[in-house]
């Protein structure tokens, strides 16, 4: 489907120049349609949340509604739809400093084990709200490792999101370990799953399993991407292993330097 395609077919040096260019084609090509495709993804994400913005203010301001629960139900719709915009906007700004390299890492001794557990404060109401288990254990002695606070925070409050959100009965454990060489953070779920021929692509942007089923949970679609790259900045790896309605498990490594 190239348009310009150098057709060289011999093995001098020509030949091999051909080719060369016409890799380069490719690469240009598939770069092209991911951008568009990255686009049209904005467009779609950002006009969902502004059509029910439109539709349920308009309600409102006519006042096509019986009772003050149905109003209230409507505002909560304006309230959600609200914010998911705003994470939108956010993930957004992250992905694309990131992408540029600009993000600027600030590095500092980080205590994981303060870090996760406030962390888990933080998702511990939502998951009460679904009656889940939330627990934290650590395991080994705890040292600081070099990292980004914030970004750290970010990693870690991104995955218990994703916990929550796809889990509906059950339990959540976070667990940190620490052995001489590494430092070993897993958030595991009893949730919904994610299927095998899937897993491959969850870490992209944009990507969902099943569109529906995430934004009926409020995602957006972009948070492990964010998360991969902000494990990898920090020379870290992130793993995940799950199986349909029986649950999933990430496991982030960082290594410590000696
Ligand atoms: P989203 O904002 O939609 O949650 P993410 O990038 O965080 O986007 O995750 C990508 C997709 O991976 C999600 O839409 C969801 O289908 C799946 N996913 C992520 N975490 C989990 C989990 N803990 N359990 C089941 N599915 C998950």
């Amino acid at each position: 489907d190239l348009e310009t395609r150098l057709d060289i077919n011999s093995n001098d040096e020509m030949g091999s120049l051909a080719h060369a260019i016409n890799d380069l084609a490719v690469d240009l090509q598939r770069y092209r349609d991911t951008r568009q495709e990255f686009f049209a993804n904005i467009s779609h994400e950002l006009r969902t949340p502004i059509t029910y913005l439109e539709g349920y203010s308009q309600v409102l301001q006519q006042e096509l509604y019986e009772t003050v629960e149905e109003k209230n139900k409507y505002l909560g719709i304006i309230h959600d739809e609200a914010l998911r915009l705003q994470h939108l906007v956010e993930d957004l700004f992250d992905l694309s400093k990131m992408e540029e390299g600009k993000i600027n890492l600030e590095l500092d001794w980080v205590n994981m084990s303060d870090l996760t557990q406030q962390a888990v404060r933080k998702v511990e109401l939502k998951a009460r709200e679904k009656s889940l288990s939330l627990k934290y254990k650590e395991n080994g002695m705890m040292k600081k490792i070099r990292g980004d606070k914030k970004r750290m925070e970010q990693i870690i409050l991104n995955l218990l999101e994703n916990a929550v959100r796809y889990t509906e009965k059950g339990e959540i454990n976070v667990s940190l370990s620490y052995t001489s060489s590494a430092f070993l953070l897993v958030v595991e779920d009893s949730g919904i799953g994610i299927p095998k021929d899937e897993i491959p692509y969850i870490f992209e942007r944009f990507y969902r399993v099943e569109k529906s089923r995430s934004r009926q949970y409020g995602g957006t679609g972009l948070g492990l991407s964010i998360v991969k790259k902000l494990v990898e900045l920090q020379g870290g790896q992130i793993t995940v292993t799950s199986e349909v309605d029986k649950g999933t498990r990430f496991e982030i490594q960082f290594y410590q330097q000696p």
